[in-house]
């Protein structure tokens, strides 16, 4: 057979530079890249094999097998699941594909140098690639599920890859790492050591459903022959060890799980390498059954706001993978949550359009979104820090539930925090608004805006400035079209300060009322004069008590749109 060499990508490319050079210091989560990898690749031959009869796959024994050799100094990470065609090979390993390693590869042209660049790695993971980190070389070895040609791939990462086809390679995959020599003095480092190995399966990967096989050490190489009593005891077949409890978290006792275990689930299934944010449980008993170990991570993912976002929650049937980025089980505004849902009840062969159409994963969902809610009001009134860090990653996106989710519209104004006049720093909540609201003012008042600076010196703050009145700051893009929908908080209206008459004055200020007419007989000719020349922008021209120290503004009808509201219309053609 041929060998090919290959390019990697530029920034796969650039991508192993720095994991090769890298001085991150926990290189043990190698390992837990390789066996989620093998995990997914077992998870997806078995939905593969189930939908699809004339697939020709093995299913009998799926498992991951870990085999070190100490002479070679090799650790080797089987698996026999789905594994890769020859152009998937390309595709997979030689470009980057994941979106969450494209943003990392952005992130490392940004850093300066390798110091900040090994940062980047714990924060961002590397996958796959970060074989690199304590292999030499990497050969790949792979067959596809139904396929008969086997393909391997060798690189050392430096810049080139080489793929040859194989006609023997058994289904599935299998990473062998050539490790770099051990630090001497650094026995933890020692990835052939069967401690070692256990001890970081049992770490990062005990969760993982499939059996995770230590393969019994290779018989001594004959030829020393110093052991010759023991050959042939090394010579009779020892089984092999499995490393991992394969304990599904979801279905054990929660007081049984620690949060480490919890975080490392996270990790596996959302590909994040930080850990969560919150963790939350949840166990459905009844006519239908399910569980749900749902996580909020600890910051925004980057393309939560393209079209291409897979969100969504993993979903289980009585223990089997079956979907991932399954959308219909969290509405859209809470797409951010990770997790997996068991539930006893569905066939494994259920479809997306089954799933759009079925009660009761509508009714779950609406559960599921309770609850994320319910957690955050939690962490609202019991850990503000971490309620600051939740709205500050997702805030955003959560309004837009204000508008999609007129159930829940209470529950997420609840939790929802805004920029205001009365503190530069810190956001308020709109309790705490209508708790600070003066004596006579009867509504909550806001103006939209592109920025807090933009919005401070609009002159429709002036009057409110003057009087000491609050405002909220608003100026997320979606705060333009909420405000809209959602007409009062506990009984009081939300009113923009660009909108209509302003009902400011409370009794003590009556009695300029008479004073404000008699203004206004005063200067009809002038606004008389006005509502001619400009007759073709605005509706009316009238004094008001708004302004303090600039001439003029333009208000909006209170049922107009808003200045950028309007602008967003005319962009999109209307
Ligand atoms: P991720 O797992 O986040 O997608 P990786 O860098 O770990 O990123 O892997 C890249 C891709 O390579 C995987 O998405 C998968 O399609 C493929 N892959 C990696 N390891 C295996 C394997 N053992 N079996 C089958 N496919 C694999
Ligand atoms: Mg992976």
């Amino acid at each position: 057979m041929s060998t090919e060499t290959f390019e990697f990508q530029v920034e796969a490319r650039q991508l192993l530079q720095m994991v090769i050079h890298s001085i991150y210091s926990n290189k043990d989560v190698f390992l837990r890249e390789l066996i989620s990898n093998a995990s997914d690749a077992l998870d997806k031959l078995r939905l593969e094999a189930l939908r699809d009869d004339s697939l020709g796959a093995d299913v009998a024994d799926l498992h991951i097998e870990l085999e070190a050799d100490q002479e070679a100094r090799t650790l080797t990470v089987r698996d026999n699941g789905i594994g890769m065609s020859y152009d998937e090979v390309i595709q997979l390993i030689g470009t980057i594909a994941r979106s969450g390693t494209a943003k990392f590869a952005q992130e490392l042209k940004a850093a300066q140098d390798l110091d900040s660049a090994g940062g980047l790695i714990g924060q961002f993971g590397v996958g796959f690639y970060s074989s690199f980190m304590v292999a030499d070389e990497v050969v790949l070895l792979t067959r596809r599920a139904g396929e008969s040609q086997g393909t391997r791939w060798v690189s050392s990462g430096e810049g080139t890859y080489t793929l040859e086809t194989v006609e023997d390679a058994p289904q599935g995959t299998s990473v062998t790492l050539v490790l770099r020599p051990a630090d001497t003095e650094d026995q933890l480092h020692d990835y052939t050591s069967a401690w070692k190995i256990r001890e970081i399966v049992k770490r990062y990967s005990d969760f993982i459903t499939w059996p995770i096989r230590m393969a019994a050490a290779p018989a001594t190489a004959p030829a020393a022959g110093s052991e010759g009593e023991e050959e042939g005891e090394a010579a009779a077949p020892r089984e092999p060890e499995t490393l991992n409890s394969m304990k599904a978290l979801w279905a054990r006792s929660r007081d049984e799980v620690s949060a480490e275990e919890y975080h490392e689930l996270y990790k596996h299934i959302s590909h994040d390498w930080i850990d969560p944010l919150e963790t939350v449980r949840l166990q459905a008993e009844g006519t239908f059954e399910y569980q749900a170990l749902l996580f909020i991570p600890s910051h925004a993912p980057h393309d939560l706001f393209t079209q291409g976002y897979q969100r969504g929650i993993q979903l289980y049937v009585k223990r089997v993978f079956v979907m991932d980025d399954c959308e219909e089980l969290m509405p859209p505004y809470l797409r951010f949550v990770k997790g997996v849902v068991d539930a006893q009840d569905l066939s494994l062969n259920v479809s997306r359009e089954i799933l759009q159409q079925d009660r009761q994963i509508q009714l779950m969902r609406r559960r599921l979104a309770k609850k994320i809610l319910s957690t955050v009001k939690e962490l609202m009134a019991g850990s503000p820090e971490r309620y600051t860090t939740f709205w500050r990653e997702f805030g955003r996106v959560l309004k837009e539930g204000l508008l999609s989710d007129t159930d829940n519209r209470d529950a997420i104004l609840a939790v929802s925090s805004f920029a205001s006049t009365h503190d530069p720093e810190a956001p308020t909540t709109l309790k705490s608004y209508v708790e600070r609201m003066k004596e006579g003012q009867e509504h909550v008042y806001y103006l939209t805006g592109e920025s807090r600076k933009a919005i401070e010196n609009s002159p429709h703050m002036e009057a409110f400035q003057a009087k000491g009145i609050e405002v909220l700051l608003l100026t997320d893009p979606v705060d333009e079209v909420w405000v809209e929908a959602v007409p009062a908080f506990e009984g009081k209206q939300l009113r923009s300060v660009a909108k209509g008459e302003l009902d400011l004055d409370s009794e003590q200020e009556q009695e300029a009322e008479g004073e404000r007419e008699q203004r206004q007989q005063q200067f009809a000719g002038l606004l008389t004069w006005m509502s001619d020349k400009l007759s073709e922008d605005v509706k009316e021209v009238r004094l008001s008590s708004r302004l303090t120290v600039s001439p003029a503004c333009v208000v909006s009808d209170t049922h107009d749109a808003t200045p950028a509201l309007e602008a967003m219309y005319r962009a999109m053609g209307q």
